[in-house]
């Protein structure tokens, strides 16, 4: 199986704030498949560290007030092409990651 995962989530320093969010539960999941690492942000040429950023009336800024959205748009499409640029067919599993006390969201991976 292939499967497509955050890079901040395999350890890779790929976050805002020049950390990860590494996940012992996502590397056991994918251990034994191929793996395609993706960081969205940076295929759309962010730096790290960076400005956090959110969207705002449908565009995304960075706490500066600064518009980033033509990068988050670029490395959505990348990624997307990784993808379909591709012969398999891939499928989209929103994973719960728990840590001992914290929850730390849902991550999003693709999967043939
Ligand atoms: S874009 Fe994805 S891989 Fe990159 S830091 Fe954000 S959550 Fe992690």
């Amino acid at each position: 199986m292939k499967i497509m995962v955050s890079a901040c989530l395999l350890g890779q320093n790929c976050k805002y704030n020049g950390g990860n969010n590494y996940s012992e539960k996502v590397d056991e999941y994918v251990k034994g498949h191929e793996v395609i690492s993706v960081c969205p942000e940076v295929a759309g040429g962010l730096p790290t560290p960076r400005t956090p950023c959110e969207i705002v009336n449908g565009v995304v800024m960075n706490r500066n007030g600064e518009n980033k959205d033509k990068e988050f748009r670029a490395g959505a499409y990348l990624v997307q092409v990784d993808m379909t640029g591709d012969s398999y067919q891939w499928h989209r599993l929103d994973v719960e990651i728990w840590d001992d006390e914290e929850n730390y969201g849902f991550a999003t991976i693709f999967e043939d």
